[in-house]
């Protein structure tokens, strides 16, 4: 699967499902409170960090195999 690069804030980089992000609201987002691995921050391409939050989900799945999840999402 590619990663198709787009800056929806609302929308996961990497499975393009809503991510939750509160960042738009105004108020502090479920992802200040949580450790996003550096290794999974560097997947992306520059254009999108700080703007599109990754979902609690794809930071589950990479926790859990970091291996498969650069597997499925990161451009060969
Ligand atoms: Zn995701």
């Amino acid at each position: 699967m590619k990663l198709v690069v787009e800056t929806n804030p609302l929308t996961c980089p990497f499975c393009h499902q809503a991510n939750y992000c509160s960042n738009n609201e105004n108020r502090a987002c479920w992802c200040f409170n949580t450790k996003v691995p550096q290794e999974l921050i560097e997947l992306l391409p520059n254009s999108v960090i700080n703007k599109s939050c990754i979902c609690s989900k794809c930071v589950d799945n990479f926790r859990e195999s970091p291996s498969l999840f650069k597997s499925t999402y990161s451009p060969q």
